[in-house]
């Protein structure tokens, strides 16, 4: 099944002339969530995205499906139940990236702290119990434990010793969100969906009696505008999902739902700061905020900040204070990494599509059918779970919540968008079990997945590429690494890059609707984030394979080029240093 520019065009001349069960706007995490299960439920479905797929929040997040134990503080029971259960299920049907990882919290005995070493063991037993764990092979692997200061202290000996008491280590889950993303998009494409990148809806469509049936869009690469007809339209749009309600001209502008907040994550060498396992801590500022300081292919991240945003949605930055705040938290927990902003080698922003909550005049909340009128807002209203809206006119909205609940998130949807469809236009759909349906790439046993996944590195270096570069094809490629490498005896490393860089690349082109370098070096690969001692090198050769698979002008090469440079140069700080 290829998913390229060529298939691109094809499905864009089907969207012109089908009439869609479907449309999903948005192709972060949310999106593709819903998007997979309607293909799967046989639904005539489509999801556009005005950018690259998970370039918004979705691959700006700390890179983590867990719980939130934090809430547990204040007993937000209800919430971290769910939401650690779901970590299981999240690695179940995406085991090569979502993978099991415990997580280390040094407690300190400092003002604001969150926990002491007493709630900690509480706090960690209650999160193992809400997440349903009572498996005696997990019990054995994972069970959490807690450790006295000396403890610690071996395991990660840069921590301060000064006010440490000790510690807790608990079992979370590192995650690739961008990859999450993608690889749901894949099946979803492969189930029948259409999933097209770069088109942006531009105005949500009425028939004769008012009722939402479909949308303009606006062709981001030819700037052609058309129409997609849609029984059912769902935005999907996280941050942005207030802008997508104002292109429905029924819709009150003065009920806007978003209070988005921007959260920043820095990286260094792990020379300069090395931490054998995830780790999370307060922040010690006493602003209640707690920091993950987090190990990935050689380099350690930390992050992150949490402001109130209000600046541009697409290319959020870094600011000054941003970088102020986070070094000066990691040079008091790790007083002898002495960080500046010159180690810092790349960096990345997103907004939080938090939802304020009230219930506009013109909705109904989906799930309870409540109407209320909208209440000022205090920011401790801002709630961190999910809302799921009909407007009168039909158009849905299912926004907020974490990445680790999308696949929940979209199981509430479905049911909603599967009774509009049976009852108003007489479907004979049915709601999919979405734990069972496992993304492209992860078709194999969870349960065994770090044994699988070695067997698979094993397999990959057979062929001659080397254990660390087998590694990162098969954690980023999962079971599609059979495809990658079946061709390699006949291919040729492509200029300026080796030959598993070559071979994931084309795997990219074809089957993950690579368009821009951009799209390659940040979102499929992590590139950008992780290997900054050769991201000047695989620029080069990415964006000269590229352009001869596209066949791109000097020119068109050129603009690539640039902003590419800007990519890079932004992400490194340049701008700050
Ligand atoms: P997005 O990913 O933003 O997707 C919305 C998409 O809609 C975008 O791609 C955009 O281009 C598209 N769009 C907008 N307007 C239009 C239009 N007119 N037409 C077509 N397309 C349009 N959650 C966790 O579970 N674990 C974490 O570790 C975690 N860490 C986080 C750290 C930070 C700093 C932040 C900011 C968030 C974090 N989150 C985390 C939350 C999580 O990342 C988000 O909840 C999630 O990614 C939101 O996904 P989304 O699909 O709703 O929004």
């Amino acid at each position: 099944m290829t998913f390229s520019m060529k298939t691109r065009t094809t499905e864009i001349e089907q969207l012109k002339t089908e009439k869609l069960d479907l449309l999903v706007i948005g192709g972060g995490i949310t999106g593709a969530g819903i998007a997979l299960q309607a293909s799967a439920a046989g639904m005539k479905n489509a999801l556009i995205d005005m950018q690259d797929f998970s370039a918004g929040t979705s691959s700006r997040s700390t890179r983590l499906v867990h719980g939130g134990i934090r809430y547990l503080k204040t007993f937000d029971v209800e919430v971290v139940a769910e939401t650690s259960q779901e970590r299981a299920a999240i690695q179940h049907i995406a085991p090569h990236v979502t993978r099991p990882k415990p997580m280390l919290m040094p407690i300190y005995d400092e003002p604001g702290t969150t926990f002491t070493m007493f709630s900690v063991k509480v706090a960690m037993d209650l999160y193992d119990r809400l997440a349903g764990i009572n498996d005696s092979d997990y019990l054995n692997k994972y069970a959490n434990y807690t450790l006295d200061k000396a403890q610690v202290l071996d395991l990660e000996p840069q921590l301060n010793s000064d006010k440490l008491v000790g510690g807790g280590v608990y079992l979370d889950y590192l995650n690739n969100d961008s990859r999450l993303v993608i690889e749901n998009i894949k099946k979803a494409h492969d189930l029948g969906g259409i999933m097209v990148s770069h088109l942006k809806a531009v105005e949500i469509l009425h028939d004769e009696t008012g009722s939402v049936r479909g949308v303009k869009v606006e062709d981001m690469i030819t700037r052609e505008q058309f129409d997609i007809l849609a029984k059912v339209v769902i935005n999907a749009a996280g941050p942005w999902s207030d802008l997508v309600k104002d292109l429905d001209d029924q819709h009150d502008a003065s009920h806007s739902q978003m209070r988005p907040t921007k959260g920043v994550h820095l990286v260094v060498d792990q020379s300069r700061l090395k931490v054998p396992q995830p780790t999370y801590f307060g922040s010690g500022t006493n602003d209640g905020r707690m920091i993950f300081t987090i190990p990935r292919d050689g380099k350690t991240y930390f992050g992150t900040t949490d402001t109130d945003y209000s600046g541009d949605l697409t290319d959020p930055k870094v600011d000054q204070d941003d970088v102020d705040y986070l070094l000066a938290i990691i040079n008091k927990k790790y007083p002898t990494a002495k960080l500046t902003i010159a180690d810092v080698e790349s960096s990345w922003a997103g907004i939080r599509p938090l939802i304020v909550e009230k219930t506009a005049e013109s909705e109904v909340d989906a799930v309870s059918g409540a109407s209320n009128a909208g209440n000022d807002t205090a920011a401790s209203a801002v709630s961190r779970g999910s809302s799921l809206k009909q407007a009168h006119d039909g158009l849905i909205t299912l926004a907020g919540g974490k990445l680790t609940d999308y696949r929940k998130m979209a199981d509430g949807a479905m049911k909603l968008i599967v009774k509009i469809l049976n009852q108003q236009f007489a479907g004979k759909f049915k709601t999919v079990d979405s734990s069972e349906i496992q993304v492209s790439g992860g078709d194999f046993d969870s349960t065994n997945a770090e044994n699988i996944l070695n067997e698979y590195v094993q397999d990959v270096m057979k062929h001659g590429i080397n254990a660390k570069e087998a590694q990162r094809l098969v954690h980023l490629f999962g079971t599609n690494y059979r495809q990658i490498i079946e061709d390699i005896d006949n291919t040729q490393p492509a200029a300026g890059l080796s030959i598993a860089e070559t071979l994931c690349l084309r795997y990219s082109l074809n089957e993950e609707m690579t368009l821009t370098p951009g799209d390659y070096l940040f979102r499929r690969t992590n590139n950008l984030l992780f290997n900054h001692d050769h991201i000047k090198d695989l620029e080069t050769g990415v964006i000269k394979e590229m352009s001869q698979y596209f066949g791109w002008s000097a020119a068109v090469t050129k603009f690539h080029q640039d902003q590419t440079d800007k990519l890079i140069s932004e992400s490194e700080l340049a701008y700050l240093k």
